[in-house]
């Protein structure tokens, strides 16, 4: 201790910015010693003199060694947030951004005024504010403010084995900004920080960093944990498996539910009375588990964005009892005593901030923690005192096809580095065991690492930001793993398609360099994806850019409906739920409107269900009662209130103001609401079966596409799955059982040509009727046939 602490004042002397604006750390003792027990701590001396000597510096780290915690403090007292800029942290998660920002506070005795977070919809920053965490997304929209993020002193990109695509641009992106503020005399300090050693794409990548960045590893105090593989072969029922652990990953939120049901069950925790010690005996209970239909799996809405997944069922095909791992295998005979009573808490990213934090408490005395949790507790969060860690080994991922834009939710391996990661997690405070719920053969196919994300999604919005950061040759920016070109020609069509990126010259300028419209500037200012953001610019017609801001807000969170298909499990559970669900069926079906407003269909849904939320001042039992997401709610609240203020600074006149009593729309604004729908979801257009493709039963109620050779669907559950209109633009295509189009709209075919001629394929004018002359416009008038894209959908005839 005594050693530690005069690495901590020897650092402090030997600083040379001095605090002009410095509030002393003065850290229960209590707090001291634990963080005096963190590996980094040993090499503060190390890390800060790296720091000060280099721009970059790469921190590797096992995850709990105290990365995220601790290197802020370091920079904190060493003076690097005392002279007007501050120390900027980003993560991947707003998990973590929110609980770090907590944890730091809380071990530095700090108010939240002065260690603060950001992540897209709230925040606690003030101007007092020294070390702030948020998101990677929320950093990148600063640099589109300030490209030389003057406000920061240091930044630090936390978990960038995360990959995830936020933090591979800003890496790229700071890679040229810290070298341009030190050239200007305005120093600025990056850190990289990443739990696995694998860094060579940051260090070894000459057009990131011309000289390589040390790399300083910190020996984590690493207990030995003993593998146990499964042996048997890999089993699908690795829910039924997972039924005994201490540290469980599961894939998604409803897995995590269930395991949860059945270990509260099976080992009772009773708080107000001694416990009694006697259990359901497993194999019974595996027994008695409600079968789950397999089908309904990937159907449950999709999570979105920089948290794991919310959908997720049991697979059931077979009975756990035969599968149960020999858990008398090993000597612990502590592990395998059914009557010590579990404090089963479940961990998702989607689950309230209070409820998290409870991992971090120790369990009621008697108890055993058991933490149930999906991807977060692999690197993001560390959970105290695990000595156990059961790994499913696997994980649930968004898969997206570059070509057709079907997107998709599968339960994947996961890679040797996410293996070893997990198991680590047992290893913290004492040797520990990881129980694998597959066999070492299975380890050894496994990918070494994750591939990252960027390499999977399409990147049309990041195309545009960087367009709008004057990056006009997108590909010889320096990502850390460049995305496929593929990716790159199809965003960049996208967009120019969107017209928010020039033209090319037929015959001039190369691909994949057109510079930004003003058009695309508007849409960049917007914190939306590309399509949404053109139909924010174009929303302000006859009064509808509150609509079209609900609407814009309410498809990009994710589903805002209460997901009553999810496994229950008693009878009177299901029945319960099975009532909600038909008054959640009533509700969307009223909110859907009539008239005119059916045709906007399930984006009319989204405007009644705000609408009607917002009226009844939004509260908790309303949702409660109408099958509505409370969280989605709020989250569409405050997103509506920084699309409208987003909108407000773009055109200063546009007077919006969000407005919550709003009346419904009229008949002539749903009209036009469907045409800016239109106009932004251009590309996902689908067109009822035509009676000769209706030979192949497969067609039946289906709709094409011009670039998929398959039907797609209108779900059951949309408001036009009994219209069936001819021509519908839809949100998203998701791969279920069938190809769903989600967030259908139907639209008028004579609209096509008219606001999407850059996809039309235009005849020469028409004699019959004949050409005629417009007064209006002086000019001579006439038809023209057109044709949609690839498909050759013949249009009605427009005047031109
Ligand atoms: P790393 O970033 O290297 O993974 P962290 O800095 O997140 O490590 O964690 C360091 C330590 O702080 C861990 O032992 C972790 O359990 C502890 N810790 C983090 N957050 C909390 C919290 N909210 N309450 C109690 N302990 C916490
Ligand atoms: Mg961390």
């Amino acid at each position: 201790v005594k050693k530690d602490e005069d690495v901590r004042e020897g650092t402090h002397k030997k600083e040379d910015c001095k605090p002009a604006v410095f509030i002393p750390v003065d850290r229960l003792p209590e707090i001291q010693e634990a963080r005096l027990r963190l590996p980094i701590l040993a090499e503060e001396q190390v890390i800060m003199e790296a720091v000060r000597e280099n721009e970059c510096v790469v921190l590797c780290g096992e995850t709990g060694s105290g990365k995220t915690t601790q290197v802020p403090q370091f920079l904190y007292e060493a003076g690097y947030a005392s002279s007007g800029g501050i120390i900027g942290v980003t993560e991947p998660r707003r998990v973590a951004a929110i609980s770090m920002s907590h944890r730091v506070a809380t071990e530095m005795n700090l108010p939240s005024g002065v260690v603060s977070y950001q992540i897209r919809y709230e925040g606690n920053v003030t101007e007092n504010t020294k070390i702030k965490f948020m998101t990677d997304g929320v950093l990148l929209k600063e640099i589109q403010k300030d490209f030389l993020l003057q406000k920061y002193r240091v930044v630090i990109i936390d978990e960038a084995h995360e990959r995830s695509v936020y933090t591979d641009i800003l890496i790229g992106l700071l890679s040229r900004i810290v070298p341009l503020r030190n050239k200007k005399g305005l120093p600025m300090k990056l850190i990289i920080m990443s739990a696995t050693l694998r860094v060579e794409d940051f260090t070894e990548n000459k057009r990131l960093f011309r000289t390589p960045p040390p790399v300083i590893k910190v020996e984590a105090r690493q207990f030995a944990v003993t593998v146990h593989f499964n042996k048997r072969t890999p089993v699908d029922n690795y829910t039924g498996e997972a039924f005994r652990g201490i540290l469980v990953f599961l894939t998604g939120q409803a897995e995590v539910h269930s395991v949860c049901r059945r270990l509260r069950k099976a080992f009772p925790y009773r708080p107000h009375r001694e416990h009694t010690g006697s259990v359901l005996c497993s194999q019974s209970l595996s027994q008695s588990l409600p079968r789950i239909n397999l089908d309904s799996y990937s159907a449950l809405p999709a999570d979105e964005g920089d948290e794991d997944r919310q959908a997720g069922i049991d697979d059931d095909y077979n009975e756990g009892s035969d599968l149960e791992l020999e858990l008398g295998d090993h000597p612990d005979k502590e592990k395998a005593d059914p009557s010590i009573p579990l404090y089963v808490l479940p961990l998702y990213s989607l689950l309230a901030p209070e409820l998290q934090a409870k991992v971090f408490h120790p369990p009621p005395a008697g108890a055993r923690l058991c933490v149930i949790a999906t991807n977060v507790a692999e690197t993001s969060l560390t959970i105290p005192g695990v000595k156990y860690v059961v790994d499913c080994g696997r994980v649930k991922k968004r898969f997206y096809d570059r070509v057709t834009g079907v997107s998709s939710f599968k339960v994947t391996w996961i890679s040797q580095a996410s293996a070893n990661q997990r198991a680590g997690r047992a290893g913290r405070t004492e040797p520990g065991h990881c129980y694998r719920l597959y066999s070492s053969a299975v380890f050894g196919d496994f990918s070494l690492f994750s591939e990252a994300e960027i390499t999977r999604r399409p990147v049309d919005d990041l195309v545009l930001q960087m367009k709008d950061l004057n990056i006009e040759k997108v590909v010889n920016f320096p990502f850390p793993t460049p995305p496929s070109s593929e990716a790159l020609i199809s965003a960049e069509q996208l967009l120019i398609s969107l017209g928010a990126l020039e033209e090319p010259p037929r015959h001039g300028r190369a691909r994949l360099s057109c510079p930004i419209t003003p058009l695309g500037r508007a849409m960049a200012a917007f914190p939306v994806a590309p399509r949404y953001a053109k139909m924010l610019a174009l929303g302000r017609q006859q009064g509808c850019m509150p609509y079209i801001i609900t609407i814009v807000a309410a498809m990009t969170v994710r589903e805002i409906f209460e997901d009553y298909d999810r496994p229950a499990g008693s009878e009177e559970e299901n029945t319960k739920m099975a009532g909600k669900k038909a008054r959640s069926v009533q509700m969307r079906r009223l909110w859907a409107g009539q008239g005119q407003s059916v045709q906007l269909g399930d984006l009319m849904v989204l405007l009644g269900a705000v609408g009607a939320c917002e009226f009844a001042g939004c509260t908790h039992q309303f949702c409660e009662e109408n099958g509505l997401r409370y969280k989605a709610m709020l989250e569409i609240r405050r997103l509506r209130g920084q699309l409208t203020n987003a909108v407000n600074a773009v055109c200063s006149d546009a007077g919006v103001y969000v407005d919550n009593q709003m009346a419904p729309p009229t008949e002539s604004q749903v009209l036009c609401l469907r045409q800016i729908v239109l106009a932004g979801l251009g590309d996902h257009i689908a067109r009822r079966v035509q009676a000769e493709e209706l030979l192949d039963p497969k067609w039946r109620n289906g709709y094409k596409t011009p670039l998929l050779d398959d039907p797609v669907f209108i779900h059951p559950s949309s408001a036009l799955h009994k219209t069936l209109p001819e021509f519908v633009v839809y949100q998203e295509i998701m791969e279920t059982t069938k190809m769903y189009m989600r967030g259908v709209c139907a639209v008028q075919a004579e609209w096509i040509p008219k606001l999407l001629p850059q996809y039309c394929h235009f005849s020469a004018p028409e004699e019959s009727p004949a050409p005629w002359f417009c007064p209006l416009s002086g000019r001579v008038k006439c038809h023209q046939q057109s044709t949609f894209y690839r498909v050759s959908w013949k249009l009605p005839a427009i005047e031109m």
